[in-house]
């Protein structure tokens, strides 16, 4: 009986691998960025070689307040600029750069709903991700305006957080940190002008039953970081708490704008 068994189930992997020969021929697997059939030799699970080499990972020698570049040979520490005007957050960490395959991925995904290129970034950022943020830290997403939440269906921030918390066992709530009202849109706004649209628009409730005294830290979480402003904002309503608080964004833009 068992020989049999093994005979069939020699049979069915065997199947199974002309279906997955036959697969690979008739839909060559394309890259997840470009949307080109993948060669062999190309880096494996849905990115092509090209786009790879394009993928930009956000600097490791950064100003720990604001994430910054730091210039070449300059000691670890804070930047010039935070020495005499400090972020809200204690931390800033960016994934990759808001360039080339990273910055198709996200507008993919923010425009067309197309999750898979922005998976692929955060599932290979995943090992520096657990190194960083501990199981003990609170995740929350940078709040989507009500008006913007309903036109999109989509908490692209929140998601963000959702996918993190599965991988790194973190704590996570979407309803914590809250706008007060309806903002402008902030990328037609100037640097000054976000700033001061800014300015108190955060608030950190406590109505969902969550202590966030019972976390070691906080995680603000954004999909874009351009300026730095929202981030700030939105870490300073919850430095009020008397936890720690950092702030992530998957990708940064290069200049400000
Ligand atoms: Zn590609
Ligand atoms: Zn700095």
């Amino acid at each position: 009986m068992s020989g049999m068994l093994d005979g069939m189930n020699g049979l069915s992997t065997k199947s199974a691998l002309l279906v997955n020969g036959l697969r690979k021929l008739l839909f060559p697997p394309a890259c997840l960025f470009c949307r080109q059939p993948m060669e062999s030799g190309d880096v494996a699970q849905g990115c092509c070689t090209g786009c790879f080499e394009h993928i930009h990972i956000w600097p490791t020698a950064v100003c720990l307040h604001c994430g910054k570049p730091m210039p070449d040979g300059m000691p670890p520490g804070p930047c010039g600029s935070c020495l005499s005007h400090p972020p809200a957050q204690s931390r800033t960490l960016n994934l990759y750069a808001y360039a080339g395959p990273v910055r198709d991925a996200v507008l993919e995904w923010k425009l067309q709903g197309r999750e898979a290129g922005v998976r692929w970034l955060l599932s290979a950022a995943m090992p520096r991700l657990a190194h960083e943020i501990s199981p003990d830290t609170l995740l929350l997403p940078v709040p989507m305006p009500l008006s913007r939440m309903r036109k999109s269906g989509q908490h692209h921030a929140a998601n963000l957080c959702r996918w993190m918390a599965d991988e790194l066992g973190c704590a996570w709530q979407w309803q914590l940190l809250r706008r007060r009202g309806e903002q402008p849109r902030q990328s037609s706004l100037s640097g000054a002008a976000r700033r001061k649209n800014l300015c108190n628009a955060f608030l950190l409730a406590n109505d969902q039953g969550v202590n966030v005294e019972h976390y070691s830290s906080i995680c603000i979480v954004d999909d874009i970081m351009t300026t730095g402003a929202t981030l700030h904002y939105a870490a300073r309503a919850c430095r009020k708490s008397g936890v720690p608080v950092s702030v992530l964004s998957l990708a940064r833009t290069l200049h400000r704008r």
